[in-house]
């Protein structure tokens, strides 16, 4: 049989709001045209992250209710780090409320002001946080990453000559660590190698410098490698999960994604000094070390979801998903990153609006029309998200612009993902009347959450 099939059946339903163009209109304008700040009571078909928002299982809410909500020594949190062990190995595993409270306390505690992170794409969280203490992120992505035309297996692979160059420009001692993003979120959702991994690990390894996964996608990553990378057909994925965290010296994980719940994360390294700094830090921000600022039940349903997202049927589905909506664009021309990635479908804003100059933000003016004639939300990935100004205050933009529709974890059937593709190459047949953009107002720091903006004709 070929047809793809969900492999789960459906055994509770939420209603989905489902709007007229003229109410989502009004609720667009009323938003300063960011969705972000849409209420989901407004949104038919949520497609803004795949983070936390997971349809956890019947055995994972079975799961909740066995939760030991102990503060101190509470067995649900032995379950989860067993868990988190037999996927990783690291020695420490610290859970956190979410990947960038992981993050927070990483570049806290390795002291990285004034300091480089080379990483494959930083996500806008890490970023973030790197920024926010007075660090330089440097994003070193293979060259064809950056090429929304080029066909390639490992698209997220890090360009390690270019890792090479960035040590041998600031010096090892100007490099806290150097990070591999898996898959790479920022970069389309696009697998990393093993092979790529392991030059990574060895380049910083080399130099004695620590080398650590964001590891959110994880098993998607290592389905990607078994699909595609030669010699790990055979190979069952804990094994290619194993090979891939061997190589690191530790992790942040969001597992809001990978982990197949609503919230939770964690932070796990082999150093005993890191840890207990991190510790540390985790107890006066976070939470005692063994509940991190979660509940401990939520520990309980990662334990399980961390099975459940390392069986074949789901990820085969799971990356199937995605590919049956690209090649439905594909199908009708839409320009969009190729070959699908782990997690969504990337459009192409440059190709798909070239009359709007990235600094009118072509991803923004996409995403608020499908929106608009459709009540699916999307988010940019580009000059919003992205985007800088020089010293003369000319536009300074990413390699990519693009539009994500992440796809939440077991969430949506093949019909709604029918209708994303619909609406999707209506805006796509119309796009001349696509219309340039301008921000009016953003804050400091991550400004795609808050930022508000107006057309220009
Ligand atoms: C989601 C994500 C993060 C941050 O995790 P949160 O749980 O949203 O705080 C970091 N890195 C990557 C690659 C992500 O996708």
């Amino acid at each position: 049989m070929k047809t793809l099939i969900e492999p789960f059946k459906i055994k509770s339903i939420e209603e989905i709001p489902i709007l007229t163009v003229e109410q989502r209109t009004k609720l667009l304008n009323e938003a300063d045209l960011n969705p972000f700040t849409l209420r989901s009571s407004s949104i038919t078909i949520d497609m803004l992250t795949d983070s936390g928002t997971t349809a956890m299982s019947a055995k994972q809410w079975a799961a909740l209710m066995d939760g030991d909500e102990s503060y101190a020594g509470s067995r649900s949190y032995f379950k989860f780090e067993d868990k988190v062990r037999e996927l990783t190995g690291f020695k420490h595993i610290i859970p956190v409320h979410q990947g960038r409270a992981a993050e927070r306390i990483l570049f806290n505690v390795l002291d990285v002001k004034g300091k480089t992170v080379p990483n494959n794409t930083h996500f806008d969280t890490t970023r973030g946080n790197i920024e926010f203490n007075e660090a330089n992120a440097v994003d070193i992505p293979c060259p064809e990453g950056v090429r929304p035309d080029i066909i390639a297996d490992f698209k997220g692979n890090m360009d390690l000559d270019s890792l090479r160059n960035v040590i041998k420009e600031v010096g090892t001692e100007n490099i806290p660590v150097v990070m591999m993003t898996i898959t790479n979120n920022s970069g389309g959702g696009q697998p990393v190698s093993m092979a790529n991994i392991r030059g990574a690990a060895k380049i910083a390894h080399d130099n004695k410098l620590p080398f650590f996964l964001d590891c959110c996608r994880f098993a998607e990553n290592a389905y990607f490698i078994k699909q595609r990378e030669e010699g790990y057909a055979d190979k069952s994925v804990m094994e290619i999960t194993n090979e891939m965290f061997s190589y690191a010296d530790g992790c942040t994980m969001s597992a809001k994604k990978d982990g197949l719940a609503n919230t939770g994360g964690f932070i796990a390294m082999n150093d005993d000094m890191l840890a207990e700094k991190s510790k540390t830090v985790l107890i006066v921000t976070e939470g005692f070390p063994t509940y991190g600022g979660l509940a401990r039940r939520d520990l309980e349903a990662l334990a399980v979801g961390f099975d459940e997202v390392m069986k074949e049927e789901y990820l085969s589905y799971r990356l199937g998903q995605v590919k049956y909506l690209g090649d439905k664009l594909v199908e009708a021309g839409v320009p969009l990153l190729l070959p699908t990635g782990g997690h969504g479908i990337y459009l192409d804003a440059k190709a798909f609006a070239p009359h709007i100059k990235p600094e009118n933000f072509p991803g923004q003016s996409i995403s608020c029309e499908i929106y608009r004639i459709s009540g699916i939300r999307s988010v940019e990935i580009g000059s919003v998200m992205f985007g800088k100004k020089d010293e003369n205050g000319n536009h300074i933009g990413p390699a990519m612009e693009l539009v994500r529709f992440a796809i939440p974890r077991r969430v949506y059937t093949k019909s709604h993902i029918d209708y994303v593709a619909e609406a999707i190459i209506e805006v796509y047949n119309n796009r001349e009347k696509l219309r340039p953009m301008e921000i009016t107002w953003e804050a400091p720091f991550l400004r795609h959450f808050t930022a508000k903006f107006k057309f220009v004709d």
